[in-house]
């Protein structure tokens, strides 16, 4: 099969897995596990910010940042497809007692104009906005991705209000390379940052928050009590180094993919309205004679595997699992379709 329901479907790579097996380990809750404190400092100062924290998943190190973030009451804006609201099981007011304000941007992004049209005013009848959290790239936007002056106007707008300024970053090293931006960039933009090892970067497992020191000492103890102070987890780190160092320029070539997938699609009479591809996601609609259930119930009698994410709409995400003989092959099935 070829799988493009997600990039988290990737299997580390013989070496990914020789490092996982090579690499020495301790208890982490003691914080004395070497590869998680290798891991911690080297994404702490490859984003040039004060320290990090090696969490279980995305969700996990979105939800951590937004409980130290925000009172019970508060106020997150976000947009409305963001994954801390739609895809992290209602964890916003379920961790944190928290409300959001949900925005409609375009693909995703916000901008810093609305952030500022939606900040509460201090009333006794309103909440109070305290957070706003952005994704990027974004998800539901098809791997949308933001340009960095717009981050920057974002960033003055919270900082006139107030406000903190979270990034959901699972697929962050997507929109660097596809923007040719770097991560100091954004260390110097947000007070905290999500990325995920487990998406693109190939990974089995793992996340890490990013952000000053005192924030990640409350976000260490908040891990504590999700349930995810690990013990020996350094196998997984040891994943994460790895990554760091061999699986982040290769995104070119998932994002190349992306593209010569969308090329095909778009000249077949049954798709519409596919968001343009940046990075490596594809999101595409379909019309007669195909509803997305039935269309991606085609790719998988071809031997592909798709996600359908709405009546109409078909996601496909190029990864390290993709090579170019599996993207010839799809684009031939799709041409015959
Ligand atoms: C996958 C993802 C996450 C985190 O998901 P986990 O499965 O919990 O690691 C967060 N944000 C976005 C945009 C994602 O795509």
């Amino acid at each position: 099969m070829i799988d493009f329901r997600s990039d988290t479907m990737t299997r580390p790579t013989a070496a990914m897995k020789l490092a996982m097996f090579e690499t020495a380990v301790g208890d982490d809750v003691f914080g004395e596990d070497p590869a998680i404190n290798e891991l911690e400092r080297r994404s702490a100062e490859m984003f040039g910010m004060q320290a990090a924290l090696f969490c279980p998943s995305g969700t996990m190190t979105n939800q951590i940042a937004i409980k130290c973030h925000t009172q019970p009451g508060d106020e997150v804006i976000c947009d409305v497809s963001s994954h801390i609201y739609q895809y992290e099981g209602g964890g916003i007011s379920f961790n944190s007692g928290a409300s959001v304000k949900l925005l409609t941007g375009d693909r995703g992004r916000i901008t810093a104009r609305q952030v500022e049209e939606n900040i509460n005013a201090d009333d006794v009848h309103k909440a109070r906005t305290s957070l706003v959290s952005l994704e990027n790239t974004s998800n539901r936007g098809g791997g949308s991705c933001y340009e960095l002056e717009e981050l920057q106007q974002i960033r003055t707008s919270c900082a006139k209000h107030n406000l903190i300024l979270h990034l959901d970053g699972a697929r962050l090293f997507n929109a660097m390379v596809a923007k040719q931006q770097q991560p100091s960039d954004y260390g110097k933009i947000f007070h905290s940052i999500s990325i995920c090892l487990s998406k693109s970067l190939g990974c089995p497992v793992g996340s890490v928050l990013l952000g000053e020191k005192d924030f990640i000492k409350k976000a260490r103890r908040i891990r504590k009590v999700f349930g995810g102070g690990m013990r020996q987890a350094g196998y997984l780190a040891a994943a994460g180094i790895y990554a760091l160092d061999h699986h982040i320029k290769r995104l070119e070539e998932d994002h190349e993919h992306a593209m010569q997938l969308s090329e095909v699609l778009m000249q077949k009479d049954f798709v519409y309205d596919i968001l343009p591809v940046q990075t490596n996601i594809i999101i595409f609609s379909v019309k007669d004679p195909y509803t997305s259930k039935s269309f991606v119930e085609k790719l998988k009698q071809n031997g592909i595997l798709g996600y359908s994410i709405s009546p109409v709409q078909v996601r496909l995400v190029t990864h390290l699992d993709i090579s170019p003989s599996m993207v010839d092959k799809t684009i031939h099935t799709i041409q015959n379709l």
